[in-house]
C-alpha cells in the first residue's frame, strides 16, 4: 500500500484531545506524526485522507480476552450462577460446534466487535480436542472480517472438561506449534486453562512452552471464590501462588480476572512485569467479584480490558463498567476517571497484549476509528468522558486496521 496522510480535525491521542492532528501510514503502521506539510515533503505522493468537524479520531480499542462463541450462549445462560451456566449451557453447546458453526459465529461476533470498534481481539480458545480444524476457522473468521487476532490457544487436561476441550500435553504442544508455523499472522500464543481445567505438569509444560516459542502465556486465575477454596483444599496454596511454583509468573504471564489475590499477590504480579485482563461485564454477569485495577496500576501492572462471555461484545460497556466499578468498590467517585479507564481498553491494553497497536504512535498499527460526534450524547466535550460514559457502537462511523477501511455503519458515506 502506498503511503497515506492522516488530517483529522480532532483525535484522542494518549487519552487526551489533539485538535489538527496528522499522521502518516505507511505498510499497515504509523510512519510518522508530524505538522501537516511536513508529512507533505517527507511522504510527496501520499494520498490525503482528510477528516473534517464532526468526527473524531480515536485509536483502535484493544479486547484482551474473548470467547467469541459464547454469544451462543446469550438468553440460555443468563442468569444462571455460575456451575449451572458452566454445566447446562457452556458444556452443552460449545463442545457441538463444528469448524463451520465456530467460523459462522466468530465471523459473526467478529464483526459485531469492529463495529463498536475493536481493532485487536484476544480469542482464548477451547475447542482443540479433535485437531486444528476449529483453531483455523477462527483464524479465517479474523481474516475475512478484517479484525488483528491474538489466539491465544487453550490447552486443558481436566478429566472433568468436555472431551472436545480435552488433549495430552504433547499434543496440545505439537498442535499449537503446527498453528504457530502455518499462521503467523495469528499472533499465537500458550493458554493453559486454568489450575482447575489444566493439570499442575500441564500448566509447567506450557511455561516451558511460551519461553522456548518466545510467546505470552493466558490463564484465568483468581475469578471466583470457589476456585481460591479448591486449591487451598488441593494445593495448601493460593491459585496465584500455585502458578508462582510452575514457574509461569513472569513477563509472560496474561493473567485473566486476578480478582482473589491479596496484597502480596499484587506485588508479586508488579515484580514479576506481568499483566492482567479485566472483564469488568462478565465479572458481574457470572457475580465473580471486583479486580481492584486501580491497586494493580498503581504498582505499576498494565491492565488491559477484555469482553470474555460477550454478553455484549462492546469494549465501551467495558470501559464504563471497569471506571464505575473502581468508584464503587473505593467507595470514592474520584478514585478512577474516564482517561484512566481509556487507556485500559487502547494503550495499556496493547502493553498487556505485548501488540503494537493502542495508541498513535511512530510504528505502531494505524488501527483506528472515526467517532461521529453528532452520534454521542451531548455534550461530546470533554471527548474521552464522553466516549467512555456515552458512547455506544452506534456511535463509531468507521473503523481502520492497519490504515484499511474494515466496517463503516450503514449510513456513513
Ligand atoms: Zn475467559
Amino acid at each position: 500500500m502506498s503511503a497515506v496522510i492522516v488530517r483529522a480535525a480532532l483525535a484522542l491521542v494518549d487519552a487526551k484531545e489533539r485538535t489538527g492532528f496528522c499522521f502518516a501510514i505507511q505498510d499497515e503502521r504509523v510512519a510518522a506524526i508530524a505538522p501537516f506539510e511536513e508529512l507533505r515533503k517527507r511522504f510527496p505522493n501520499a494520498a490525503v485522507r482528510e477528516y473534517g468537524a464532526g468526527v473524531a479520531l480515536v485509536p483502535g480499542f484493544i479486547n484482551g480476552h474473548s470467547h467469541a462463541y459464547q454469544i451462543l450462549l446469550r438468553g440460555i445462560g443468563d442468569d444462571l450462577p455460575f456451575a449451572r451456566w458452566r454445566d447446562e449451557a457452556l458444556y452443552k453447546i460449545i463442545p457441538e460446534l463444528s469448524p463451520e458453526d465456530v467460523h459462522r459465529t466468530f465471523a459473526t461476533a467478529f464483526r459485531e466487535m469492529l463495529a463498536g470498534g475493536v481493532t485487536t481481539v484476544t480469542e482464548f480458545f477451547y475447542l482443540n480436542g479433535s485437531g486444528n480444524a476449529h483453531a483455523e476457522a477462527v483464524i479465517q473468521a479474523a481474516r475475512e472480517t478484517g479484525i488483528r487476532l491474538v489466539l491465544a490457544r487453550c490447552w486443558m487436561d481436566a478429566p472433568s472438561a468436555p472431551a472436545q476441550f480435552r488433549e495430552s500435553i504433547d499434543t496440545a504442544a505439537d498442535r499449537t506449534r503446527e498453528l504457530m508455523a502455518r499462521f503467523p499472522e495469528a499472533n499465537i500464543c500458550v493458554a493453559p486453562h486454568s489450575v482447575h481445567g489444566a493439570s499442575h505438569e500441564m500448566i509447567r509444560a506450557a511455561g516451558e512452552f511460551a519461553r522456548e516459542t518466545n510467546c505470552r502465556l493466558h490463564i484465568h486465575v483468581a475469578e471466583a471464590a470457589y476456585e481460591g477454596e479448591q486449591t487451598a483444599a488441593q494445593s495448601g496454596t493460593t491459585p496465584l501462588r500455585l502458578l508462582e511454583s510452575l514457574g509461569v509468573l513472569d513477563e509472560r504471564l496474561v493473567a485473566i480476572h486476578a480478582i482473589y489475590i491479596d496484597a502480596d499477590e499484587k506485588k508479586m504480579l508488579a515484580n514479576a512485569q506481568a499483566s492482567v485482563i479485566h472483564n469488568p461485564v462478565t465479572n458481574q454477569y457470572l457475580g465473580d467479584g471486583i479486580c481492584d485495577v486501580a491497586g494493580l496500576l498503581a504498582l505499576g501492572v498494565p491492565v488491559g480490558l477484555g469482553t470474555d462471555a460477550n454478553v455484549n461484545a462492546s469494549i465501551m460497556d467495558e470501559m464504563r463498567a471497569a471506571a464505575l466499578l473502581q468508584k464503587l468498590s473505593r467507595r470514592n467517585a474520584g478514585s478512577f476517571d474516564a482517561a484512566r479507564a481509556f487507556r485500559l481498553a487502547t494503550s495499556v491494553g496493547a502493553q498487556a497484549l505485548g501488540v503494537e497497536a493502542g495508541d498513535f504512535r511512530a510504528g505502531a498499527y494505524a488501527d483506528y476509528t472515526v467517532v461521529d460526534l453528532d452520534r454521542l450524547t451531548a455534550p461530546a466535550s470533554p471527548l474521552v468522558n464522553a466516549v467512555v460514559y456515552r458512547a455506544q457502537s452506534a456511535s463509531i462511523r468507521e473503523t481502520f486496521i492497519g490504515g484499511v477501511l474494515k466496517a463503516a455503519s450503514e449510513s456513513s458515506s
